[in-house]
């Protein structure tokens, strides 16, 4: 099962990827969490991706596209993956299906989460991320158990310097500009599949679940 998640920055990507990998038993891959541990590690990459990170822009397609063609590489997606913040542009996309291509495979499905801009930016200033594990929080509708402290692995929260408000404008915007056409590309290609993100996360989980068992 190889499925692929769409939707705006805080729509809830990684929560319900994480729990698809979970149930189905295939990796959750995140470019996010990639890119930040590579920054956490002071890579030649992580260098790199910083600099657009921290304004909130995309990292070039050519970084983007060799992390994840590797990690594909890797003995555990031999049953599929679920792919969380890739690809987010077409020219990603287009690199994504020559790569499956090539192996003859291919994405099974193209999960949109869908969430209105004006939830967004109230979402994002609730979210705690832990950069040990990559879990993630929400103060409100997710708290960890003890505050401030991941429930998994017990590192400190921390609010993403890209999810300050201004910031978070800034990725809307690109968002829609780069990544909201992949919509349509998925659509043409009959593997698009739209969930309503603004339901607790339990019941977006289900619709999922039902998508994925139809
Ligand atoms: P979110 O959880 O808000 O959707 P991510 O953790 O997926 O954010 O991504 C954080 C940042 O990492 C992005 O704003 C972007 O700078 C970079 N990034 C992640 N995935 C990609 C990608 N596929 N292409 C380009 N940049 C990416
Ligand atoms: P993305 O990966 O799309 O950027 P996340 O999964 O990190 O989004 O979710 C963004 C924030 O919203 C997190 O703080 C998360 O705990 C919270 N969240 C996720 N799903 C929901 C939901 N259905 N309702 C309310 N908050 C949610
Ligand atoms: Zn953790």
């Amino acid at each position: 099962m190889r499925i692929i998640m769409l939707g705006a920055p805080g729509a809830g990507k990684g929560t319900q990827a994480k729990k698809i990998a979970e149930k189905y038993l295939v990796p959750h891959i995140s470019t996010g969490d990639i890119l930040r541990s590579n920054i956490k590690n002071s890579t030649e990459l992580g260098l790199e991706a910083k600099q657009y990170m921290d304004k909130g822009q995309l990292v070039p397609d050519s970084l983007v596209v060799s992390l994840v063609v590797d990690r594909f590489k890797e003995a555990d997606c031999k049953n599929g993956y679920v792919l969380d913040g890739f690809p987010r542009t077409i020219p990603q996309a287009e690199a994504l299906d020559t790569a499956l291509n090539a192996i003859s495979e291919k994405v099974d499905y193209a999960i949109n989460v869908e969430v209105p801009d004006e939830n967004i930016v109230k979402r994002m200033s609730g979210r705690r991320a832990c950069l040990g594990c990559g879990a993630t929080y929400h103060i409100q509708h997710i708290p960890p158990k003890t505050e401030g402290i991941c429930d998994t692995c017990g590192n400190e929260l921390i609010l993403r310097a890209d999810d300050a408000p201004e910031t978070v404008l800034n990725r809307l915007k690109v968002y829609h500009d780069q990544t909201q056409p992949l919509i349509e590309y998925y659509s043409a290609k009959n593997i698009l599949k739209e969930v309503d993100g603004v339901q607790d996360m339990k019941d977006v989980f289900n619709d999922i679940v039902t998508i994925l068992e139809a």
